[in-house]
C-alpha cells in the first residue's frame, strides 16, 4: 500500500467520469490530482461500464489505504429528445421544426421527443429549451403525438440533449422506471451516494429512500423552481444537496442562480447536510487547458461560501483536459483556503448549535481549536452524525473522523474538512486517547509537542452516544515499535 499525505484543503473536489475519464489510469490521475469524489452520471453509459469505473475507483482505495467515495447520480424525469441521422442537426433561426412520436432518426426538420407526457402538458406559445437553454423552440400547435414550433434561438442540437419546459407543469414521477433499475444496480454495486435529480417536493424524496431501504445516502439535486419553493423541508429530508446550477439555471433566468446559490449552500449549512455546488465551475476548461478568469473566481466563491464540495460535470467526463481541470479546482481551493480572510467569511454563516449533547461538543471542539492551537479534531464515530456536526463548524483544524464502518467512511468523503479512516472499533478510554494521537501522526495531521482534540461516545461503538470531549497532546513517539 502507498500512503500518500492527507489533503490539506477543507473543500472537497468531486469528479464526474465519462468517456474522457473511463481508463483506470485516468482516474488514478485525477484522484492524484486532487479528485475526492467521483459521480458515476446515471444518465448516461451501460451499467457494465460503470462497473468498470467502480471497479478503478475502489482499487484506488486499497492502493492508497484511503475510503473512496462514488455518487451514483440518477438521471430523474429529465426529458431528451431521440437522435438523429448525422448525429447532430442545424436548427436555423425563424425555421419550422417538428417534435413527435416517431422514433426514426431526425434532422434539420424533426426528431423524436419520447416523452407522451409532455405532448399533454405543451400549450401553445410555450417554449421549449434545448441542451441547457442554448436553443429555444416556440409552441405554434400540439397534438397528443406531434409539437409543431418555430425556432426563436438556433443552433447545433445533437443526439440526446436535454428538453426543459419551464412554462408548463409536467406530470411526471420522481423516479422513472430506468431511474428504477439504475438504484438497484447503483445499490448492488455498493454506491455511496446516490443523488435525486429533478426534485420537486419533499415526497419525491421520501420514494427514493423506500427504494433504499436504509441503504446509503441520499441527495437532493436542487434544479427546479418548485424545489426551491419548499428548500429548508428538502433539505432536511436529504443527507445531503447540490447545487445544480445547469438545469436550475435553465428553469429559472439565470441570475437567480447566484442567489439561489447563496440560499441553498446558507440553508444547507445551517441543517449540517453536506452541499455541492455543481455545473460549469471551469466549463472553457472543456476545450482550453486554462480557465477564465471569471470562472476561477466562480469556484473561489463556492469555496469561500463554505460548500463541502465543488464538482466538475463535461470537464472531467468528457472534455480534453481531464486532469488540468482537477488540478486547477484543487489550486483555487488551496489559494482561497490560505487566504487570512477565509475563516472570518466561512463563520458569517450563523450556525447556531441545536440543543443536544453532540451539537454543544461539536461546538466545544471547534471553540478550542483556536485557543490551543491544535492541530486536529479526532473524533470517533460509528454512523458518521457526530462527524457532520462537528464539519457543520466549520472549525480552524481538520476532522480526522474514525469509524469502524466502511460504509460510513466512504460516505463521509464529501464532507468539508474530513479525513475519513477506517480503523478498528475501541474498548476503553484510555486507548482512545492512544489511538487518536496515533492516527493523527499516521496520517500527518499533528506532530510532537502539539494538540489534539478528540471527540467520541462512551459506551463505544454505540451511534448517536458522543459526550466525551477531550484534549490531549502529542508525545512524538507514540507510533513507535506500530508500524
Ligand atoms: P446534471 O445535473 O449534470 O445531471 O444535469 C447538474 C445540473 O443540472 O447542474
Ligand atoms: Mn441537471
Amino acid at each position: 500500500m502507498t500512503r500518500i499525505p492527507p489533503r490539506t484543503r477543507n473543500v472537497r473536489i468531486l469528479a464526474t467520469l465519462g468517456p474522457a475519464s473511463d481508463s483506470p489510469e485516468m482516474i488514478r490521475r485525477l484522484y492524484l490530482a486532487g479528485a475526492d469524489a467521483f459521480r458515476i452520471n446515471l444518465s448516461h453509459g451501460a451499467h457494465e461500464d460503470h462497473a468498470a469505473r467502480i471497479a478503478a475507483i475502489r482499487a484506488l482505495e486499497r492502493e492508497f489505504g484511503r475510503p473512496s467515495t462514488i455518487l451514483g447520480d440518477l438521471q430523474g424525469p429529465k426529458l431528451r429528445v431521440g437522435a438523429f441521422a448525422d448525429g447532430l442537426a442545424m436548427l436555423e433561426t425563424g425555421n419550422a421544426f417538428v417534435l413527435d412520436r416517431d422514433d426514426a432518426p431526425g434532422d434539420s426538420r424533426r426528431v423524436n421527443l419520447p416523452h407522451p407526457e409532455i405532448y399533454e402538458a405543451l400549450v401553445p406559445d410555450a417554449r421549449l429549451l434545448l441542451d441547457d437553454g442554448k436553443m429555444v423552440l416556440r409552441v405554434k400547435s400540439v397534438t397528443e403525438d406531434r409539437i409543431e414550433t418555430i425556432v426563436e434561438v438556433g443552433g447545433a442540437l445533437s443526439n440526446r440533449k436535454g428538453v426543459n419546459v419551464p412554462d408548463v407543469v409536467v406530470p411526471v414521477p420522481a423516479l422513472t422506471d430506468k431511474d428504477r433499475r439504475d438504484l438497484s444496480f447503483a445499490m448492488q454495486q455498493g454506491m455511496d451516494w446516490i443523488a435525486l435529480s429533478f426534485v420537486q417536493r419533499p415526497e419525491d424524496l421520501a420514494e427514493a429512500r423506500k427504494l433504499m431501504g436504509g441503504y446509503g445516502a441520499l441527495m437532493a439535486k436542487i434544479e427546479k423552481p418548485s424545489a426551491v419553493q419548499r428548500l429548508a423541508e428538502i433539505i432536511e429530508m436529504a443527507d445531503g444537496v447540490m447545487v445544480a446550477r445547469g438545469d436550475l439555471g435553465v428553469e429559472l433566468p439565470p441570475q437567480s442562480v447566484p442567489p439561489l446559490q447563496k440560499q441553498i449552500v446558507e440553508t444547507a449549512r445551517r441543517l449540517g447536510r453536506p452541499v455541492v455546488v455543481a455545473t460549469q465551475m471551469l466549463e472553457s476548461m472543456i476545450k482550453a487547458p486554462t480557465p477564465t478568469r471569471a470562472e476561477v473566481s466562480d469556484v473561489a466563491t463556492a469555496v469561500y461560501d463554505g460548500a463541502d464540495a465543488i464538482m466538475l460535470s463535461a470537464e472531467t467526463a468528457a472534455g480534453d483536459w481531464p486532469e488540468e481541470a482537477v488540478a486547477m479546482m484543487d489550486s483555487i481551493a488551496h489559494s482561497v483556503e490560505r487566504d487570512p480572510g477565509y475563516l472570518a467569511r466561512l463563520h458569517f454563516t450563523q450556525t447556531a448549535p441545536d440543543p443536544t449533547t453532540a451539537d454543544a461538543l461539536a461546538e466545544a471542539a471547534a471553540g478550542i481549536v483556536p485557543v490551543v492551537d491544535a492541530t486536529v479534531i479526532t473524533c470517533f464515530t460509528s454512523s458518521g452524525s457526530t462527524v457532520r456536526r462537528v464539519a457543520r463548524e466549520r472549525p480552524g483544524a481538520p476532522i480526522l473522523a474514525l469509524t469502524p464502518r466502511q460504509d460510513t467512511a466512504r460516505r463521509m468523503g464529501l464532507l468539508w474538512g474530513v479525513h475519513a479512516v477506517r480503523t478498528k472499533d475501541i474498548g476503553h478510554f484510555e486507548e482512545m486517547v492512544g489511538k487518536a494521537r496515533r492516527m493523527a501522526l499516521r496520517h500527518h495531521l499533528t506532530t510532537k509537542g502539539r494538540k489534539i482534540v478528540v471527540l467520541a461516545g462512551v459506551p463505544f461503538g454505540t451511534p448517536g452516544s458522543t459526550n466525551v470531549l477531550h484534549v490531549a497532546t502529542v508525545r512524538g513517539d507514540e507510533l513507535k515499535g506500530r508500524e
